[in-house]
């Protein structure tokens, strides 16, 4: 599976005439950052780089608006950590104890996957996008049928297994992949990032929002939940049961520790510009973290809905993720899933879905006399 370059030639020449076209310093601005990312995709697709002076901005310029708007996003997520403290350290806490509670174990058996051969692994992925609804099979169909996905991609800074480059000038992207294999965790990621592009193409593009997902809190709400539901998908059909128990069980060590930093986001007094610069970096990690957490807290909660009825999943999403901007709270966000909000803060779905996950795990490998750490 690789992109096709001609495809992403021809889309960097129509991002040019746009640019060329309009001459416009906001233009540039607001899609600085999709360009910078444009040019890291060029880069680890052909390994050419785009020259920025035809796009009336020089790379410098495009870190310098990028880094501008980081800061903006930066203030807002430091004001949402600020007034959710309480309800994020407490559900960050609940999560932590029922961990440490159960005696949460881990299973470090990656190659334990499934692999897959190209077809297989595009059927796999097709046939989980259609219990979501044809809207959705359509969109990811389209990403397929254009070559607009790539394995064995590189990038030599960011560490992320997969990325998802959208194109907001031209109403579309590119979904990334750094494995040079077929298996259920290439697979899962490839799922994640095209919840991504159908957060985008069916959300961000149609209403031209500014968007983008160091912008967005919920942002990885979408693409965490669609991933709970193909790792329910995987088990229940049969596909990858051990793979998919385990990469459950990964995204709950991920979400494993985060209630001790939350303090970080408090602004320290006479702070010095190396404080500053430290809390900056500190905010951003746990930006991060909140958005991950948030994302995999809410597909817990949301994973019996997909059970029961896929296709009012994606509805109570889609509505969730059209109004998130509206959100000014954890309890709003709560309120809007139609979670029961005791519920919510007692972490039941949470505790329950660990409480399965370990069962399994246990069932499987130690029934097989196999220890967990080898
Ligand atoms: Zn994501």
């Amino acid at each position: 599976m690789q992109i096709d370059q001609k495809r992403l030639h021809d889309d960097i020449d129509r991002i040019k005439r746009i640019m060329n076209h309009s001459c416009s310093r906001d233009l540039v601005q607001s899609n600085a950052i999709y360009l910078l990312g444009l040019d890291d995709l060029l880069k680890g697709t052909c390994g050419e780089e785009i020259d920025f002076k035809e796009m009336f901005v020089s790379v410098r310029q495009a870190q310098l608006f990028t880094y501008e708007m980081e800061g903006k996003v930066l203030d807002e997520v430091k004001r949402f950590i600020q007034n959710n403290c309480e309800e994020l350290l407490k559900i960050f806490s609940v999560h932590d104890q029922a961990m440490d509670k159960i005696g949460f174990l881990t299973y470090p058996y990656p190659m334990d996957v499934y692999s897959y051969d190209e077809s297989f692994f595009k059927d796999v992925i097709l046939a989980f996008y259609s219990t979501l609804g044809k809207d959705y099979y359509k969109i990811v169909k389209k990403y397929f049928d254009e070559n607009r996905i790539g394995m064995c991609f590189v990038h030599e800074t960011n560490t992320s297994s997969a990325l998802y480059y959208k194109i907001p000038l031209l109403k579309s992207g590119y979904v990334v992949s750094k494995s040079q294999v077929y298996n259920t965790w290439s697979l899962c990621d490839i799922v994640h990032e095209l919840g991504h592009a159908i957060d985008a193409e069916t959300l961000m593009f149609p209403q031209s929002k500014k968007m983008n997902i160091s912008e967005d809190l919920y942002s990885e709400v979408f693409s965490l939940a669609i991933q709970r539901c193909l790792t329910d998908f995987l088990i229940d059909k049969n596909v990858d049961v051990i793979g998919g128990r385990l990469i459950d069980n990964e995204t709950f060590l991920d979400n494993y520790g985060f209630s001790k930093k939350i303090g970080c986001a408090f602004p320290i007094k006479n702070a010095t510009k190396k404080q500053l610069k430290k809390q900056r970096e500190d905010i951003l990690n746990l930006d991060d973290n909140v958005r991950y957490f948030l994302g995999h807290i809410i597909s817990c909660n949301l994973i019996n809905l997909y059970r029961a009825d896929p296709k009012e999943f994606m509805q109570t999403l889609l509505r969730f993720s059209m109004s998130r901007r509206e959100l000014n709270s954890l309890d709003d966000a709560v309120e809007k899933l139609g979670i029961d909000i005791d519920s919510f803060y007692r972490g039941d779905a949470v505790i329950n879905e660990m409480i399965d996950n370990q069962g399994a795990l246990k069932l499987i490998y130690h029934k097989a006399g196999i220890p967990r750490d080898n």
